[in-house]
C-alpha cells in the first residue's frame, strides 16, 4: 500500500580537464541551460498568474462507472496542451496569443524542456493559488504567502539525456545532456563519477528509476535520480489485532541515539543501543568555538555566513549519524518480517538555558533526532515495515514494569544523585532500578499498545442542565 521513495546521486566530475573532467566551457553550458530553464520556467508561471482561471476550470467527461456525464477538475496534461497551443507557434497555427510568444521569445527551446518548465509551472501556480486561498480563509494579516518563484532543478526527461555507461571500465562512463550555450542547444558529454554503488543501485530490480534532475552547486554538479518501489504493507490496525505481532520500539536521546528494543507476546525479546561515539562533545566543542568567535566578532556582518566550513562540518556528522542511525533501526526490522516500528512523536527540547554554545548544541540534537526519525520511517518502509508515531508523554517518568511514577538518578563515585535527566531509572513502587533509556523504549511499546499511563482516559459524560 504506497510507495516508498529513495534517491540515488551520480554526481558529474568537474574536476580538471587534465583529471579526466569535464573543461569550464562545458561547466559553463550546465549553468546557462539552467539559467534559460528558468526564464522559460519564469515566463509560464506568469503565463498561468494571468490566466489563473484556467486552472481551476471544470470539464465535463464521461464516467464510466457511473454511466454518465460528470465534471472535473481539468487535468495539468489538458492545461499543458492549452498552454502550448496559446504560446507555441507552429505551421498550422502560427499566431500563439499576442504577447505570450513563447517560440520567439526563446527560439529552438527543445520541446522535452518545454514541457517540462509548464509542468513545473502549472505545479508552483497551483499550490501557489491554494495556500493564497487558504491564507485568505484564515483571515490573517502576517504571513501573505509570495508570488512562486522560477528556479527549480530541472529534470531531465529522455530526449534530453541519456547515460552512457562502458561497462568494463567505470571511469569511462559519461551522461549525455542536452545543454544550451547561450545561443543554441547541443549534445555535449559530461564525464560521471561513476560508482559501483551506484551500479548496484541502477541494477537494483526492486526499484525503479526515474528521470534524475540535475542539481549545479556552486562547486558540484550531480544527477539526482529518484527511486521508487512499491510497497505492500500491512495496514497497522490490522498488524495490531495479531496477538504474536512484534513491534520494534525506539527512544531517541542524546548520547544513545536510539535505544531500541523489540517486543513480542509482552516481553522484550531484543535490544539494541546504538551510542553517538562522542558525537555531543565533538559537536560542543566546534559550537564552544563558533560562539566565542562570534563574540570576538560582534554583531554578524549582513549576507556574510561566517563559520561556512565548521558548519558544514556540523551538518556533515549529523547527516552521517542520522544515517547510521536509522540504518541500524532498519536492520533491527528486517530482522522481524511482518512488525511494526514504533516511534515517538517528536517534541522539541527547549534550547532553554545555559550557555550559548549549550543551547546551540540542544539544538542541533533536535534536528538530528528529527532527521533519525524521518529517515528510519523512510528505510523502514522501504523494506515493508510500518512506522506509527505514538504520545511520547511521560515515557521517561513511568515505570516500565509497573506503570508507577519513579525518579531518575546518576551514580557519582558511588554516590546516587537524584537528578532530572540522570543515567538511571529507579521505581518507588516496585524498586525497579534500570537505564532510563532502556525503560523509555520500553514504555514506548506501552504507549502503542495503551498500557498504564496511556490508557486512554474515558470519555467525560456530558452533565446536563446545570450552567449557572
Ligand atoms: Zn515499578
Amino acid at each position: 500500500m504506497g510507495q516508498a521513495t529513495r534517491t540515488t546521486k551520480l554526481p558529474l566530475d568537474l574536476s580538471k580537464r587534465t583529471q579526466g573532467g569535464a573543461n569550464t566551457g562545458k561547466r559553463a553550458y550546465l549553468e546557462a541551460t539552467v539559467e534559460v530553464l528558468d526564464a522559460a520556467r519564469a515566463f509560464y508561471v506568469a503565463f498561468f498568474l494571468t490566466h489563473q482561471e484556467k486552472l481551476s476550470e471544470r470539464v465535463p467527461y464521461f464516467s464510466e462507472k457511473h454511466q454518465e456525464e460528470r465534471e472535473r477538475l481539468i487535468s495539468a496534461d489538458k492545461l499543458l496542451t492549452w498552454a502550448e497551443f496559446q504560446t507555441v507557434e507552429t505551421k498550422e497555427h502560427p499566431d500563439p496569443l499576442p504577447g505570450w510568444n513563447f517560440s520567439q521569445t526563446f527560439p529552438d527551446f527543445p520541446f522535452i524542456y518545454r514541457r517540462a518548465v509548464i509542468k513545473d509551472a502549472i505545479g508552483k501556480v497551483k499550490s501557489y493559488l491554494s495556500n493564497l486561498s487558504n491564507w485568505q480563509q484564515a483571515g490573517k494579516k502576517k504571513g501573505k504567502p509570495g508570488l512562486p518563484g522560477a528556479s527549480n532543478h530541472p529534470a531531465l526527461y529522455e530526449g534530453a539525456f541519456s547515460l552512457e555507461l562502458s561497462g568494463v571500465d567505470l571511469q569511462q562512463s559519461f551522461v549525455r545532456l542536452k545543454v544550451y550555450t547561450g545561443g543554441r542547444w547541443i549534445w555535449v558529454n559530461y564525464p560521471v563519477k561513476y560508482s559501483r554503488y551506484f551500479e548496484a543501485r541502477r541494477t537494483d530490480q526492486e526499484w525503479e528509476q526515474q528521470s534524475p534532475k540535475l542539481v549545479l552547486r556552486r562547486k558540484a554538479a550531480e544527477l539526482h535520480f529518484s527511486d521508487t518501489k512499491e510497497i505492500k504493507a500491512k495496514k497497522v490496525i490490522e498488524s495490531k489485532r495479531d496477538p504474536d505481532l512484534v513491534t520494534v520500539a525506539v527512544d531517541l536521546n542524546v548520547k544513545n541515539l536510539a535505544v531500541i528494543t523489540v517486543r513480542q507476546d509482552g516481553k522484550i525479546i531484543e535490544t539494541v543501543f546504538v551510542q553517538d561515539h562522542g558525537l555531543d562533545q565533538h559537536r560542543y566543542r566546534h559550537l564552544k568555538h563558533i560562539s566565542k568567535k562570534q563574540w570576538l566578532s560582534g554583531k554578524p556582518v549582513k549576507g556574510e555566513r561566517s563559520n561556512l566550513h565548521l558548519w558544514q562540518h556540523i551538518r556533515q556528522m549529523n547527516r552521517d549519524a542520522a544515517h547510521k542511525t536509522a540504518h541500524a533501526i532498519a536492520r533491527v526490522c528486517a530482522r522481524y518480517p511482518g512488525c511494526v516500528l514504533i516511534l515517538e512523536r517528536l517534541r522539541k527540547i527547549k534550547a532553554r538555558g545555559g550557555s550559548k554554545s549549550r543551547r546551540l548544541n540542544r539544538k542541533q540534537a533536535n534536528q538530528l533526532r528529527g532527521q533519525i526519525n524521518r529517515l528510519s520511517k523512510g528505510k523502514a518502509f522501504a523494506q515493508g515495515t510500518v512506522t506509527v508515531e505514538v504520545n511520547p508523554h511521560g515515557t521517561s517518568q513511568y515505570c516500565s514494569r509497573c506503570g508507577a511514577k519513579g525518579e531518575r538518578f546518576s551514580l557519582r563515585a558511588g554516590q546516587r544523585v537524584k537528578e532530572r535527566g540522570g543515567k538511571l531509572f529507579r521505581c518507588e513502587q516496585c524498586g525497579y532500578e534500570v537505564h532510563a533509556d532502556f525503560n523509555a523504549s520500553v514504555n514506548v511499546h506501552h504507549s502503542f499498545f495503551r498500557e498504564y499511563h496511556w490508557r486512554p482516559k474515558p470519555k467525560p459524560t456530558h452533565k446536563g442542565g446545570s450552567s449557572p
